[in-house]
């Protein structure tokens, strides 16, 4: 009995992965997606984050089947879906836009799949309150979707989406609309949901911090609609592997350079600045001596101060050029002697209170050769 439990629950988180086999797409004859493979695990958050226009919700619309191939294959779990027609797929998809029905209320728009189906009253019911209490819209049933708050018609959307419980659930831009803060709050709600669910959520968007927020592992597309990175937010953030996804996901410092030592201890030297030590945590074949490449330095990992401290691998100097404040953190933008610009983010706590640091001032910049992350040239 428990072996059946076991094999079922298997089979059941396997049905809800999706997987790309060298999938292409064009549009009035430019290609969109060029022979794309990706595996989408089952049964987590999934975020696919890329500029506009790079083709992430063509991708959601191949999956929900409302666009078609030109080739390749699309898998759910270990069926082909490539053809199978939209009402068959077990896919629901959740736009920017709530696509609601202002003349239903609140039940009668969560409720309308189960309609269709001509579901009994008393299972209608049950089900649209269950969805109801999963967004937090219990006591809204009656509501006119017209009296709602944009958050509150995008948790009716979400509502109707998971209620015809489905396995895949597209979610695409889905709170673009809305504010700052109440985007936040969501946020957090469908992390929520999605642990509760374990339908496996995509979420597409080309908000770089929404992404790192929610997801359990991540795609970066580029402009070409090609794949450059996936995995977690951590590894995506710590150890981009292009100078497309250092600069895509959060801020970061590039410094062009040349790979002087590999062996003994990894130096770049970046033209008129002093020598950066490095750190190489995975050898690629491309860092050879003397190649010329690109170093990554996140702002938040430089530490900046008018006094000299030891303990850093690495020490910079630099004017100071602009300073924002905001609050918790200070930007600072700095000019280094080579002409070029380096920005640095301190947490305001963290600072020495009785140091103050002002334009023009020069200042001592700091950080560790760990952090320090090098990306072909
Ligand atoms: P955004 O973040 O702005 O929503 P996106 O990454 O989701 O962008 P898509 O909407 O997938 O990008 O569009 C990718 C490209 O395909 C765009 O250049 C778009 O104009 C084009 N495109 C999408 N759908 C169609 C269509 N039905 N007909 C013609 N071109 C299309």
């Amino acid at each position: 009995m428990f072996g059946v439990v076991i094999a079922d629950s298997l089979k059941d988180t396997q049905m809800r992965q999706i997987r790309f086999e060298n999938v292409s797409k064009s549009f009035e004859g430019e290609e969109i997606i060029s022979g794309l493979s990706l595996e989408i695990p089952a049964g987590k958050f999934f975020a696919l984050l890329g500029p506009s226009g790079c083709g992430k919700t063509t991708l959601l619309r191949l999956v929900a089947g409302l666009e078609s191939v030109d080739s390749g294959r699309i898998f759910l779990g270990d069926q082909d879906i490539t053809y199978q027609p939209i009402f068959k797929r077990r896919v629901n998809t959740v736009f920017q836009q709530y696509a609601l029905f202002p003349h239903l209320s609140v039940f009668e728009n969560v409720a309308y799949s189960l309609r269709i189906k001509r579901e009994k009253e008393i299972f209608v019911r049950e089900k649209v309150f269950d969805a109801l209490k999963m967004v937090h819209l219990l006591g809204f049933e009656n509501k006119n979707i017209k009296s709602l708050s944009g958050g509150q018609q995008q948790r009716v959307a979400l509502a109707r989406a998971i209620i015809s419980e489905p396995e895949v659930l597209l979610l695409d831009e889905p709170l673009a609309a809305l504010d700052q803060k109440l985007k936040e709050k969501l946020l957090i709600e469908l992390i929520e949901l999605q642990d509760k669910l374990k339908t496996t959520f995509v979420y597409v968007t080309h908000d770089q911090s929404e992404a790192l927020t929610v997801a359990d592992k991540m795609a970066i597309m580029n402009h070409d609609g090609h794949i450059e990175q996936i995995g977690t937010p951590k590894q995506i953030y710590e150890f981009p592997v292009s100078r497309f996804v250092a600069n895509f996901v959060g801020n970061t410092n590039i410094l062009s350079g040349k790979l002087i030592d590999v062996d003994n201890q990894p130096t770049v030297e970046v033209k008129g600045l002093d020598r950066i030590l490095v750190y190489i945590q995975a050898h690629k074949n491309w860092m050879i001596l003397g190649c010329n490449l690109f170093v990554s330095i996140r702002p938040e990992k430089i530490f900046i101060s008018k006094k000299e401290i030891s303990g850093f691998s690495n020490h910079l100097q630099g004017r100071v050029d602009n300073i924002i404040y905001y609050g918790r953190s200070t930007q600072y933008s700095l000019m280094l002697k080579n002409g070029k610009k380096l920005i640095v983010f301190e947490q305001n706590e963290e600072h020495f209170p009785q140091e103050v640091i002002d334009y023009d001032d020069i200042v001592n910049l700091y950080f560790q050769k760990e952090n320090v992350v090098l990306l072909q040239g």
